[in-house]
C-alpha cells in the first residue's frame, strides 16, 4: 500500500483563507477538505481536486465522478483510483502534519 497523498484543495478555507487538505471524512466513503487550522470541514467539489500525473505514463490524469465517488483516471493507460483511496483518514492527516497547523507552535 502506498503512502496516503497529501492533496491540497484548490479552494482555501472560507473561514481563514488557509490551505485545505483533502481527507477521508469521518463518515467513510466520502472525502472532505479540512482546513489546516482546524476549521470546519468543507465539502469537496470536483474542481477542488489538484492535478495528478500518472506515474507510469507521465501524463495528467483526468478527474471524474463514478458512483458518486471522485476518481482520478489516466487517459493513457486507463488506471483509475478513487480519491478516497488516495488520501489519509482525517485524523491521521492532522497527526502527520506536525499538529495544529500554523496557528499553533510546539515548544
Ligand atoms: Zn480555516
Ligand atoms: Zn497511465
Amino acid at each position: 500500500m502506498n503512502q496516503p497523498l497529501r492533496l491540497h484543495s484548490e479552494r482555501k478555507c472560507p473561514a481563514c483563507d488557509r490551505d485545505c487538505v483533502i481527507v477521508q471524512s469521518r463518515a467513510g466513503g466520502l472525502v472532505t477538505r479540512n482546513c489546516v487550522a482546524g476549521h470546519q470541514a468543507q465539502p469537496v467539489r470536483l474542481s477542488d481536486l489538484p492535478l495528478l500525473r500518472c506515474a507510469v505514463c507521465k501524463v495528467d490524469m483526468i478527474t471524474d465522478t463514478v458512483d458518486k465517488n471522485y476518481v482520478y483516471k489516466c487517459p493513457s493507460c486507463g488506471r483509475t483510483a478513487t480519491v478516497h483511496s488516495l488520501v489519509p483518514p482525517w485524523q491521521e492527516s492532522f497527526d502527520f502534519q506536525g499538529f495544529g497547523g500554523p496557528d499553533f507552535e510546539m515548544h
